[in-house]
């Protein structure tokens, strides 16, 4: 690990400020990710600005605001108070099995979900969550739409000094999530977050099959219109060490499948 400085924020303003400061300073959420980085040298931030003492950061609130359902998470939850909360789970019941199933006890106990989309991992579940809910990620300086927010793997639409404040999620009629987990880890191989939304809208999000989250429209529109489910098909698809693409699309399939068990599909409208 090459040395770096700790400054602890205890504002959000004071964490921009610090963050624009020096040009390789780095935010520090639960450093799930980044203190791995740094003990590889892949990252060698000379000041780490630690957002673990804002507490405006985290807080899980339900925001009435005319709009029953609408919940506010601050970035620095961690996965493990997402999973326990118990009015979120009341309206929110997938998006909290989804946080419950996030790789170890000691992973949800110290990652959050701001550290989680800032990273934006290919394979990582929140991604799907939000992408499927039609979230709002919110930042010191604007919101951003989920379908504008994704760029790709571990790539989004953050600019290098815009810290993630809190996400907003409004409560679906229905939702499912469904993940195949890497047996290490518990990063998906595969993970579908299937939700109809309280406009009628049905959702499919697909995670940890492609360079990164992404809606697979084909099989949106197929339950639209109660055709059969299609193959995936795309010229991104991952392919490693741990699955070809043609497995990793076929599982998205087998998810999907499982998701689909118990939906109330014909909510339409
Ligand atoms: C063994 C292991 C298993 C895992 N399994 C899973 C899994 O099954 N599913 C899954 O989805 N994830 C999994 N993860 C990822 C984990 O859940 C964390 O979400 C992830 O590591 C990042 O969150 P963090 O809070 O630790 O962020 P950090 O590691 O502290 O930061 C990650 C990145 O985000 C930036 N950042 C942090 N907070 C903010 C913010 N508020 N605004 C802007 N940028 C910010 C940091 O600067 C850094 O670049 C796993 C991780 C490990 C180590």
């Amino acid at each position: 690990m090459v040395p770096f400085e700790v400054r602890r924020a205890h504002s959000v303003e004071e964490a921009v400020a610090t963050l624009g400061s020096a040009r390789d300073a780095r935010l520090l959420a639960g450093g799930m990710t980044l203190i791995p980085a740094l003990k590889h040298r892949l990252s060698s931030p000379s000041i780490l600005v630690d957002l673990a003492r804002i507490a405006s950061l985290r807080s899980i609130e339900s925001t009435a605001r005319g709009r029953p359902g609408l919940w506010r998470l601050g970035a620095g939850v961690r996965h493990a108070e997402v999973a326990a909360h118990p009015g979120l789970n009341r309206e929110h019941p997938a998006l909290c099995a989804l946080a419950a199933g996030i790789g170890d006890p000691q992973v949800r106990a110290r990652g959050t979900l701001g550290g989680a989309l800032a990273n934006n991992d290919p394979a990582a579940d929140y991604p799907a969550a939000v992408l499927g809910l039609d979230a709002q990620i919110l930042t010191d300086r604007r919101s951003i739409a989920a379908a504008d927010y994704f760029r790709g793997m571990f790539t989004t639409a953050l600019e290098d000094d815009e810290v993630i404040t809190a996400v907003e999620f409004a409560a679906p009629r229905s939702a499912v999530y469904r993940k195949f987990p890497h047996p290490a880890t518990g990063y998906a191989m595969a993970g579908v977050f299937l939700a109809r939304l309280a406009s009628g809208d049905l959702r499919v999000a697909v995670t940890g099959v492609a360079q990164g989250v992404f809606r697979w429209h084909d099989a949106e529109s197929a339950l639209a219109k109660g055709h059969p489910l299609p193959r995936l098909v795309r010229e991104d698809l991952l392919e490693d060490m741990h699955a070809p693409a043609g497995y990793r699309a076929h599982l998205a399939g087998v998810m999907l499948a499982r998701a689909l068990e118990g939906f109330p599909l014909g909510e339409a409208g």
